[in-house]
Formats: structure tokens, C-alpha cells, sequence
């Protein structure tokens, strides 16, 4: 909403949060209503009234640092990516695909959903969507299901202080907060705690979810999935940049042609060899990638690769990718269900 200030500038009248700190004895939350900032010290359950969300926020006691990274004997898969603060688009895609029911509950059973990163950036409810995240994940564990949300570039980029690519929204919290965007989700804050528990990569069953792709770069080291992740977790995440150049191996995972960043899969010059190449090294049949944004979700080669950038920043259509005995579909922002479209290769 645009509002005037008395000048006659346009000014933007903005709703975010919560915002909420562990303290010594409880939490203060913070959260901003119509561009008043507003303060609150509580204890147990975070009271309605404390925040904007149109769901119940329960302040969890279960975020593990150390979940596995691979899953076996998993019925059904549903993998969605780059969902960039288009909260929106993202309930409509996990309502009319049966991922979430009319009260926005996990419904989706033992099954597994994995966001494959992006979730920061460049839309404006953000702070909606890693809540419902936060939310959805205690549901879906109930439901002896599981929600992992894996962390892109975009999601490493805010923790390690680069706000470039933020919605101008923002800038408002952080000049009514006096912080950096960063400083909002810093180890002592609820989110920035969740945040740092998320890998980078999963397999379940033999499918290896990535945001960017693992690069030959980086597959040369061998290193195991549960590795990468500890070393994203310890070595790379609230390091400075200075520090992981000087560490080749750091720089490699780090960097373009880390596995957040790489976009190798989509280019021309990535054949059908290169795809077996990166499936043996990594002891699986298909990778599922976000990072480069399709149409559609597209595979290649008989679908080694599959990429599920759906293109949801642009807040109007987006796309679920399902595995289910075998067999990948596509469900789009109506809940019907397609083939995927196959982009080369011999299918
Ligand atoms: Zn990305």
C-alpha cells in the first residue's frame, strides 16, 4: 500500500515480522504494524496478537543441528524451489496440490517436501513464508512425514551480510529496527538458529536435491553429503569471505562454482556423459535443482537432471515437482498434474 507522508512523498506502509530474540529469560519479539514498530517480552507460546501471520506460531524446542542427509524407503516426494518472498504463490501451489489443506496444515502425510532454497529476496513476504516453514516442518514431523528446507545462495547471501537483492520493504524494518537485515536473523534470534541447522544437499531414495548443481569443481574432492553440509554449516556460514579465499577447497564450495551458485547443468555444453559423470559420483539416478529459472519444471536426459525453478518470482504461477513410485509429475498452481517436459535428451 502507498500512503503520502505530510512532504506529499510517496511512502510505502508496511506490516513485517515477527522478529523474535532468545534472551536470557524468554523472547522479545518485534514486529511492525503499519510502519510502527512494536516490542514485546514474553515466555512460552508467542501470543496472537504479537505478530501479522494469519497462523498460529508456536516458538518449536526440536531444531537439531544435525539431521541426516540421506533418506531411504520415502513413499512421496514433493520438491519446490525459489519461492523469493512470493508467499501467495506458494500457499495456492501447496493447497491445490494437497501439500497443505484449507487451514493451511500440512497434509501431505509420511511424505517428504524439500525446498531446495531461495526462499530470501526479491519479494516482499518473506518474513510470511520462513514462518510457515518454520510452522509447516513441526507438522509434517507429527504427520511422520518431513519438510527440509535447503539452503541457497540467496539464504547464504543474507546471513553473511549481502542485502543487494532485498525488497526496498525491508529497508523500512531495518531503519525502524536500527539493524542490518542480517542482524535480523543473527544466531541469537529464532529464525537465524533454525536457519543455520539447514543443509545445503539431501538424497532421498536415489534422488540428490541441491539449490545450484554439484560442479566437477567441487565433485573432484569426494566429499560425502554429510560433509558439505557440516562444512557449510561450520566453515563457510558466518565466515568472512576473506578467510575461505585463502582455503582453495573453502573457495570452491563457496563460490561460483559452488554448489549454491553453479548453473553448469543448464548450459549448452552439459551432455548426456557429464550428466552420467555427476549421477555416479554422486551414487544416484536423478539431481533435482533450483537456481536457474525455467517456464516450467524441465528435465533432461530421461530425467537425470531436473530442473524445478518454476520461475514463482514473478508472483503469478509456479510449480511443484512430485515423485511417486518411480514417477516424477509436475503439479502446477491449479493442482492438475503433468508429464514433465523434457528439454533434450532421449525421452
Ligand atoms: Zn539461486
Amino acid at each position: 500500500m502507498i500512503a503520502l507522508t505530510a512532504s506529499g512523498q510517496p511512502k510505502l506502509m508496511i506490516d513485517d515480522g515477527p522478529y523474535i530474540s532468545i534472551i536470557e529469560k524468554g523472547y522479545k519479539v518485534r514486529w511492525i504494524k503499519q510502519n510502527k514498530l512494536k516490542t514485546k517480552k514474553y515466555k512460552g507460546d508467542l501470543p496472537t496478537e504479537y505478530h501479522n501471520l494469519n497462523f498460529p506460531l508456536h516458538i518449536r524446542d526440536d531444531i537439531k543441528k544435525e539431521e541426516p542427509s540421506i533418506y531411504t524407503d520415502v513413499s512421496k516426494i514433493a520438491a519446490i524451489s525459489d519461492i523469493h518472498g512470493q508467499y501467495d504463490v506458494m500457499i495456492k501451489l501447496f493447497s491445490e496440490n494437497g501439500i497443505i489443506n484449507e487451514d493451511l496444515e500440512w497434509s501431505f502425510g509420511d511424505g517428504h517436501l524439500v525446498i531446495t532454497g531461495d526462499i530470501f529476496d526479491r519479494g516482499d513476504q518473506v518474513t510470511e513464508i520462513l514462518w510457515f516453514v518454520y510452522a509447516l516442518e513441526a507438522q509434517a514431523l507429527k504427520a511422520g512425514g518431513k519438510l527440509h528446507f535447503l539452503l541457497g545462495n540467496h539464504e547464504l547471501m543474507v546471513l553473511d551480510g549481502d542485502d543487494r537483492y532485498i525488497h526496498k520493504k525491508y529497508r523500512y524494518t531495518m531503519a525502524l529496527m536500527n539493524q542490518l537485515y542480517r542482524e535480523l536473523f543473527d544466531p541469537h534470534t529464532v529464525l537465524g538458529e533454525w536457519l543455520r541447522s539447514k543443509h545445503i544437499s539431501i538424497k532421498i531414495n536415489d534422488i540428490v536435491f541441491v539449490h545450484g548443481g554439484f560442479s566437477n569443481q567441487v565433485l573432484k574432492y569426494g566429499i560425502s553429503l554429510d560433509s558439505m553440509n557440516q562444512v557449510f554449516r561450520e566453515d563457510l556460514i558466518d565466515q568472512s569471505s576473506d578467510a575461505i579465499s585463502q582455503d582453495s577447497v573453502l573457495a570452491d564450495l563457496y563460490f561460483e562454482k559452488g554448489p549454491l551458485w553453479y548453473r553448469g547443468y543448464a548450459t549448452e555444453t552439459f551432455s548426456a556423459d557429464d550428466a552420467d559423470e555427476v549421477l555416479a559420483a554422486l551414487h544416484c539416478d536423478h539431481v533435482v535443482v533450483g537456481h536457474t529459472s525455467m517456464k516450467s519444471i524441465v528435465s533432461i536426459f530421461n530425467d537425470k537432471i531436473i530442473f524445478i525453478d518454476s520461475s514463482i518470482k514473478f508472483g503469478k504461477r509456479g510449480e511443484v515437482l512430485f515423485w511417486e513410485k518411480g514417477a516424477f509429475s509436475r503439479g502446477d498452481i491449479f493442482g492438475n498434474k503433468q508429464d514433465l517436459i523434457s528439454s533434450n535428451g532421449t525421452k
